[in-house]
């Protein structure tokens, strides 16, 4: 029964499928449209920042630096350490939930104006490609004919774009200053990290000159959960039938009763995604607007009105009404502010150390031949100050006998330490067999704390 309702070899199910199965390349048509100057803005934008942030500085660090061998994170000027984790998981939270509500109002925007993909592909690659190797026409009769010698060209070019890129994705892990140094050394020097390198660039360079539009269409989850993501009042790029149904080329128009659409195809011939918006939102629609500047362009050109393909709603397009506000905005929206409020106020609230007071191991409490009690307390501080400190602790009450070995403790930056300490009071120190303290940290330049400890001794009934 599954083989009947299979689709035959004559079916086409897939646009960049050819019906025999082979690939179908898709050489698009760049329509330079209002939309296209819009997002190539945005987009070299977005490469300018990719490029710029790894070089540019602040507080000593790049803007990101994800340190991941020295398990350190500078962003903005900010350490992250490993005991951040609360905040870290805040951050993700947030950006996870603030792709929920973007998706929800915006639709899929950010595959066709942000996504790297798409910015590389559009407004990097494909625009070279153009420039080498010509138009959609010359390079579908390249694919006919075989690999010539501007194609060639075009993809050596590919690599070392490529592997710019790849160097300046690897710059957010090493920093920029130690790339430079490794480009005057030997790669021996660094053999692992040069091939990292070497293997992302391979990488980009399938993506961006053969892979290609499979990524968004098969490869990318992001566009599978847009079913879950998106509803009917999400903004889509769409297709109005009613004013372009039904459709006749300009030269069989033989009735008034035809609609706006001429049926040049153009739409379909400049989409990255070879669809034909037409047939209804399609998970491979990636929202690029290519479509849009092409049949706003032949709108012009036959004097109708612009906007047949245009961003609207499913529910915009069935019924004409369009609703912005939703239940799910208010929930994304509130989500969004709790977790945003809560990174602000953990960043706010983050000091230029961690102190963590532990109990010693083994028995709470030793009696000394004196009769004194003896308490082994634990100190862990991690420096997060950006340069090395020394931490001096102890009691604030200087009647008790403090013992540290380490004391004060020299930190370089982002190091952590943990160090024992043993604090020794008299028997009648001890209400119901315990005594709270005050233990004080101090940096001498910004850091201070002070932190209750209790120490545990016989039950005397002690007063003090
Ligand atoms: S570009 Fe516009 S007019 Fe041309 S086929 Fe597409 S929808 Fe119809
Ligand atoms: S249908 Fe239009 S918006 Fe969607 S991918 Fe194709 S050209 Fe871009």
């Amino acid at each position: 029964m599954g083989l009947i309702n299979a689709p035959q070899p004559t079916d086409q199910v897939l646009s960049t499928l050819n019906r025999d199965g082979t690939r179908r390349w898709l050489r698009p048509k760049i329509s330079k449209g209002v939309h296209y100057r819009r997002r190539f803005f945005v987009g070299w934008s977005l490469i300018a920042t990719f490029i710029l942030v790894p070089i540019l500085k602040l507080n000593g660090y790049p803007l990101i630096l994800l340190n991941i061998p020295a398990r350190k994170f500078h962003i903005l000027g900010s350490t992250f350490l490993p005991t951040d984790t609360f905040v870290l998981m805040l951050l993700l939270f947030s950006i996870f939930v603030g792709i929920f509500l973007m998706t929800a109002v915006f639709g899929r925007v950010w595959c066709g104006w942000a996504c790297p993909q798409t910015v590389y592909m559009e407004f990097l690659y494909r625009p070279l490609e153009v420039w080498i190797e010509g138009g959609r026409s010359k390079q579908l009769k390249t694919d006919k004919e075989g690999i010539n010698g501007r194609r060639f060209l075009s993809f050596v070019l590919f690599f070392f774009i490529s592997a710019f890129l790849a160097n300046t994705f690897l710059a957010y892990f090493v920093g920029w200053d130690q790339l430079l140094d490794w480009m005057c050394q030997p790669p021996t020097s660094h053999i692992g990290a040069f091939f990292l390198m070497l293997g992302t660039s391979a990488l980009m360079t399938f993506d961006f000159a053969y892979f290609r539009e499979q990524t968004c269409i098969v490869a990318c989850p992001y566009g599978r959960f847009q079913s879950v993501l998106l509803d009917r009042h999400s903004l889509i790029v769409g297709y109005n039938p009613d004013r372009g149904e039904p459709r006749a080329p300009l030269r069989k128009r033989a009735t008034d009763q035809a609609g706006d659409c001429i049926d040049c195809n153009l739409c379909v011939t400049t989409c990255p995604t070879g669809i034909d918006i037409r047939e209804g939102l399609q998970m491979e629609c990636i929202h690029c607007t290519q479509c849009i500047d092409a049949c706003d362009a032949v709108m012009a050109k036959v004097g109708r009105e612009k906007g047949l393909i245009s961003y609207t709603s499913q529910e915009q397009l069935e019924s004409g009404k369009r609703r912005f506000l939703r239940p799910r905005l208010f929930v994304y929206s509130a989500m969004l502010a709790l977790m945003f409020g809560g990174l602000i106020v953990s960043l706010a609230g983050k000091s230029s150390a961690d102190v963590t007071l532990l109990r010693g191991l083994g028995a709470p409490f030793s009696q000394l031949p004196s009769g004194e009690i003896s308490n082994q307390m634990r100190l862990k501080i991690t420096n997060r100050s950006g340069e090395q400190r020394q931490y001096q602790f102890g009691p604030s009450d200087t009647s008790f006998e403090f013992i540290a070995p380490e004391n004060p403790m020299t930190l370089a930056d982002g190091e952590t330490q943990l160090t024992a300490a043993f604090i020794t009071a008299p028997p009648s120190a001890f209400i119901n067999g315990e005594i709270t303290i005050t233990i004080v940290i101090d940096d001498g330049v910004d850091f201070h704390s002070e932190r209750p400890y209790r120490l545990l001794g016989p039950d005397t009934g002690g007063t003090r």
